[in-house]
């Protein structure tokens, strides 16, 4: 038997995960019991945490800078979705024995990039050694001007509902993942994969949708799941209609294949998408904002007066029934 794969907790620290605070005078190079953050005047503070476990979130064969790019981007859709700014976050790993000084250097390097894309620093953590699956706990922290957060219960009757980008890829690629949609083109199974593994949190929309949008919120559970949380929160039904859910080229090319894949694209979750519901003559702004952060924004259906839940309208004008709402761990 040779040493330890991995070197120990400290020194896991001190290299792979300390290099990743440097920009931030307030973790305090990760060598003190905590960090210390300013917060600006007339702002206020975000927090959000998620974990993502092998087996669950991603599939245990995934790669280091796959772990990273989920993880973090699922904390910062959630910043998003409140409409906040990302600036820092803290990360707690839970490490099975396989994952060694390699597995960390790569995860560690990608982080650095996540880092960089959205602007945001480590902070702080814990580093633990588990029987268990790889798990990792990232805490967002983002921060919005006073009275600029978004919210799940502002939704009002005559709101139209809108989402961001495409619905569907990520639950797609995940069946794609699985083995199944091989009629698909290579190019276009790796396009959904791709959507699964690494959202696009959409921080810039969200910052920009304080005065646009009513309800807010991000879509991890699903499309109906999720609109779902919006109409509980705001007391108010929902009317969806699913011929105007946005697909991708990949996403329509699988629903051309097996039509009945409409169920996962409504339901399956994964997007990181924004739904927002806005007031009735809210077009023209909601198509300025797309032109400017060139981002489709597409209006799928109408706020009605509730509670009623979510009606799905298919291409006929027929409601669809769905097996289930959306995805649950539980
Ligand atoms: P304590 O025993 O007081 O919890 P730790 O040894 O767990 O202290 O952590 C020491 C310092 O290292 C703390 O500032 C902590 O935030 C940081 N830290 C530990 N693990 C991580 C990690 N995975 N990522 C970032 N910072 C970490
Ligand atoms: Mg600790």
């Amino acid at each position: 038997m040779g040493g330890p794969r991995r070197v120990g907790e400290f020194e896991v620290i001190r290299r792979f995960f300390a290099p990743l605070a440097a920009a931030a005078p307030g973790a305090l190079g990760l060598a003190d019991d905590a960090a210390v953050l300013e917060v600006e005047a007339g702002r206020r503070l975000v927090v959000t945490t998620d974990t993502v476990v092998a087996g669950g979130h991603f599939p245990h064969q995934a790669s280091p800078e796959t772990v990273a790019a989920k993880m973090l981007r699922v904390n910062l859709s959630d910043l998003a979705a409140m409409g906040a700014e990302a600036f820092a976050y803290t990360l707690s790993v839970a490490l099975p024995e396989d994952v060694d000084d390699d597995w960390l250097e790569r995860f560690s390097a990608a982080l650095a990039g996540e880092q960089d894309t959205f602007r945001v620093t480590l902070i702080g953590g814990d580093t633990v050694a588990t029987p268990g699956p790889l798990t990792l706990t990232v805490c967002a922290l983002g921060t919005v001007a006073e009275g600029r957060e978004l919210r799940r219960s502002a939704a009002r009757p005559g709101d139209g509902i809108y989402v961001s980008g495409t619905i569907g890829d990520a639950a797609l690629g995940l069946l794609a993942l699985g083995g199944e949609l091989d009629e698909l083109s290579a190019d276009h199974r790796q396009a959904l994969i791709e959507r699964y593994h690494r959202p696009r949190p959409r921080m810039e929309l969200g910052a920009r949708l304080a005065g646009v949008a009513h309800g807010a919120t991000d879509i991890s559970d699903g499309l109906v799941a999720d609109l779902g949380h919006v109409c509980e929160a705001s007391g108010v039904g929902a009317r969806l209609e699913a011929g105007r859910v946005p697909l991708s080229a990949a996403g329509r090319a699988a629903l051309d294949a097996a039509p009945e894949r409409m169920a996962t694209v409504l339901t399956g979750g994964d997007d990181y998408e924004i739904l927002f519901t806005a007031p009735t003559g809210s077009n023209d702004a909601v198509e300025r904002l797309s032109g400017e952060l060139d981002l489709p924004l597409t209006a799928v259906g109408r706020i009605s007066t509730g509670p009623g839940g979510v009606a799905v309208i298919d291409e006929r004008g027929a409601e669809m029934v769905l097996e289930r709402g959306g995805f649950s761990h539980f």
